[in-house]
């Protein structure tokens, strides 16, 4: 039997997920993540993944993965410090450093993990954390793991961050400041400010941490936003996710050699969790080899995102101030959005609505993920429903 506080626990907390409208449905793919889904025996036009350069359904990775699962089976088997270290994995962190410009990866399990493990092995109690206010689930999560005081700074705002990082100099009270932020922030597809943060951080002696997670294979000839800005050798901590653009799963630190060192040796999921299959880390190994040999799919993602953007805003939608491929279409009030995504779901375009409190109030949208995956006929299709929708809920 159950204890009854935590079955009263359990109920309350789902009703009222329930009474916000924020109880979340799980949808279930028959088949692949890419640019037409299967759920239900019915087929979409998928504009919800991350898949960025459709690498997670392509040729090459899938036989990578088959041959190294073949030679090196299904699992690692231990965690990377024990006998969980495969010459793959080396490959790949080899790999990413070169790729990245920088003197050393460490690859973790995801994305999430990576801020998980980064920022609590540096900072600490007596370590104060500044962090753009719209930073990703995993880095707030990784922060508070880490004990240190946080600050939120205003959504890239630079006079604010430079107030606040001035106020935690002179406040002489913290050992380390480090200035957090996404490399490209999700639901509006801006890009972080990123020469004023490391101007702001040289004049401030602020560790720099940016993930990079939707900047990764999109940005920078696929290297990112660091890379986009010609920072490489300016900016202490670059995450990236290997399950995004790079199409497959796990994430990376990339720094110093000194950094990752400490990191290999004191960042808790690297020492306590198994590391990535065989399989998955081939994968990605390959997805890599094709980013540096190659932009054409890199090439392929903006022309398509240009083209969505230009249709959605010719039809008379706000798609925002995206700076990347992230196409917000902004309808407005929860109700009204959720209706819209509804519709676009019955006419075979698979939008999520994302809504308060993922964004403020009254901006609810539909973010579109276009891929470098989607045809010239698909997006037309896209528009033409956005179009069919969009005047029969009398929206445009
Ligand atoms: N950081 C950011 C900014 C992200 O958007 C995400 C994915 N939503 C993550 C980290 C987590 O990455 P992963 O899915 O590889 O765990």
């Amino acid at each position: 039997m159950s204890s009854q506080a935590l079955e009263q626990f359990l109920s309350s907390s789902i009703e009222d997920l329930k009474a916000k409208g924020l109880y979340n449905v799980i949808d279930t793919l028959q088949g692949a993540n890419g640019p037409v889904i299967q759920i239900d025996g019915k087929s979409f036009i998928n504009l919800s993944s991350n898949n960025y350069l459709g690498l997670a359904t392509d040729q090459r990775l899938i036989d990578a993965s088959v041959k190294a699962a073949q030679i090196y089976g299904a699992g690692a088997g231990a965690v990377r410090t024990i006998n969980g270290t495969m010459d793959l994995h080396i490959e790949l962190e080899d790999k990413l450093a070169h790729f990245k410009k920088t003197e050393a990866v460490i690859v973790y399990q995801s994305g999430f993990n990576c801020n998980m493990a980064a920022i609590s092995a540096v900072m600490d109690q007596h370590d104060v954390i500044l962090s753009d206010e719209l930073n990703h689930a995993s880095i707030i999560d990784g922060c508070r793991l880490s004990r240190a005081k946080v600050i939120r700074y205003k959504h890239s705002d630079m006079n604010d961050l430079r107030q606040k990082a001035k106020e935690a100099t002179e406040s002489g009270q913290y050992h380390k400041i480090m200035v957090i932020t996404d490399g490209v922030f999700s639901m509006d597809g801006d890009i972080a400010k990123l020469p004023d943060i490391v101007n702001i951080a040289e004049q401030f002696d602020l560790i720099t941490y940016v993930d990079d997670a939707h900047g990764s294979g999109v940005l920078g000839a696929g290297a990112g936003t660091v890379k986009h800005f010609g920072l490489s050798d300016r900016i202490d901590f670059q995450i990236g996710t290997l399950s995004k653009a790079i199409g497959v799963v796990g994430g990376y630190v990339a720094g110093k050699k000194q950094l990752i060192e400490w990191l290999k040796l004191r960042s808790r999921p690297f020492l306590f969790s198994t590391s990535l299959p065989p399989a998955a880390i081939a994968a990605c190994s390959t997805s890599v080899d094709i980013l540096m040999s190659d932009t054409e799919l890199i090439e392929k993602l903006w022309a398509n995102s240009k083209e969505l953007k230009h249709g959605l805003s010719q039809l008379g939608y706000d798609v925002g101030q995206s700076e990347t491929p992230i196409t917000p279409c902004i309808i407005g009030d929860e109700v009204t959005t959720q209706q819209f995504s509804k519709r676009l779901y019955e006419e075979g375009v698979y939008a999520k609505a994302i809504v308060f409190p993922t964004v403020p109030k009254g901006t609810g949208r539909i973010r579109n993920m276009p891929t470098a995956a989607h045809t010239k006929e698909m997006l037309d299709q896209v528009i033409f429903v956005y179009e069919k929708v969009g005047k029969e809920m009398k929206l445009i």
